[in-house]
């Protein structure tokens, strides 16, 4: 049996092969949900979808685009009945330090991360509160608890911490329809995001601040999603849970 039979899961910015969206989706459809892949490319999204099995969904759509995100969460619910379960994974970062940011850098990082959510979570809030039951899942990062990261500039930083407020606010809000709205702050996680932009003297650094002496894999995040997607975390909302291999302690 599996933790999520019978749920229908969309997962945000999951077409990147090594990405936290891809390792979630595969293990949310390897507990027995139906997944909706969305991410820029519909071939991309088609793919990761037929990676993870028959039955899964690959879309394409830019969570900036508040008309295509309802389009695409209308049509999903059309077709499929439900969404009960929603990742906010979808993130892009750039590593300026804070006096090279200029308007398109602030604006193309706090938009994904920020927009993204906030659209994405509109467009599915109406139907899960009809049926009094979802779980979203948002992705902040150890760069809005740290003021900073090696590969994430104070743009990125201020973009995760708005997650953060908006999963608060959300979760205030929604938890009377008991729909549950938690965050996960990975620290470094190795992924596209991470690996090619770090020299090894970087790469150094960053390791010695993780207690644990390794960076952390995809999988490591898309337990925790799994945690908070499925029913083991019922009583849980408006909470961060840190996966950093103890780079806060
Ligand atoms: P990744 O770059 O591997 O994947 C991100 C995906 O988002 C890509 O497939 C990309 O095409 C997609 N995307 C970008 N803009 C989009 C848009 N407008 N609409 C739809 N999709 C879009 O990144 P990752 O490392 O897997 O990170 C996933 C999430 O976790 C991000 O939000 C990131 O900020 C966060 N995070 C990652 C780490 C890490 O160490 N990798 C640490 C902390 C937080």
């Amino acid at each position: 049996m599996g933790l999520l039979d019978g749920k229908f899961a969309v997962v945000t910015g999951a077409a990147s092969a090594r990405g936290l969206g891809k390792a979630t989706a595969k293990l949310f459809a390897e507990h027995g949900a139906t997944v909706a892949i969305l991410d820029l490319d519909q071939a991309q999204a088609e793919a990761a979808a037929a990676d993870l099995g028959p039955n899964h969904v690959g879309m394409a759509c830019n969570v900036i685009d508040k008309a295509q995100v309802q389009q695409v969460m209308d049509a999903l619910i059309e077709k499929w009945g439900q969404i009960d379960i929603l990742v906010n994974n979808a993130g892009i970062t750039q590593p300026l330090k804070f006096m090279e940011i200029e308007p398109e850098n602030y604006e193309a990082v706090t938009d994904v991360s920020l927009r993204g959510t906030l659209y994405c979570t509109q467009a599915v809030v109406p139907h899960m509160r009809q049926r009094k039951s979802g779980s979203i899942v948002n992705l902040s990062s150890v760069s809005a608890q740290r003021g900073g990261g090696i590969f994430g500039g104070p743009h990125y930083s201020a973009a995760k911490a708005g997650v953060l407020g908006l999963t608060k606010a959300s979760a205030r809000e929604l938890a009377p329809d008991n729909v549950r709205v938690n965050a996960i702050c990975p620290g470094f996680i190795a992924t596209d995001i991470t690996q090619g932009k770090l020299t090894p003297e970087m790469k150094e650094q960053v390791l010695a601040g993780i207690p644990m002496g390794r960076a952390g894999e995809a999988i490591d995040v898309a337990g925790c999603a799994l945690f908070l997607a499925s029913d083991l975390s019922a009583y849980c909302t408006g909470t961060e849970v840190d996966v950093n291999g103890g780079s806060l302690i």
